[in-house]
C-alpha cells in the first residue's frame, strides 16, 4: 500500500516536473522579448535593455526640446 503511494508520488513528480519543463520552453518561446519599446516598437528580451534603449528617444526628445537661449 505504501509502496504503492509512493510510487505513484514520483510518477505524479515526474509528470509534474515535464509539464513544468514544456511551460518553461512554452514561456520562453512565446515570450522571447517581452519588453517593446513605446516609442519605436523595438522589442527587447530584458527590461534592463528596454530601459537603456528608451534612454534614446528620452534624449532626442530633450534635445529636440532645448530652448533656443
Ligand atoms: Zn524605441
Amino acid at each position: 500500500m505504501t509502496i504503492y503511494i509512493i510510487e505513484s508520488l514520483i510518477t505524479y513528480h515526474s509528470l509534474w516536473k515535464q509539464f513544468r519543463w514544456l511551460v518553461s520552453l512554452k514561456t520562453t518561446h512565446t515570450g522571447e522579448k517581452p519588453y517593446h519599446c513605446s516609442h519605436c516598437g523595438n522589442s527587447f528580451r530584458w527590461l534592463v535593455s528596454l530601459k537603456m534603449h528608451e534612454r534614446i528617444h528620452t534624449q532626442e526628445k530633450s534635445l529636440s526640446n532645448v530652448p533656443s537661449v
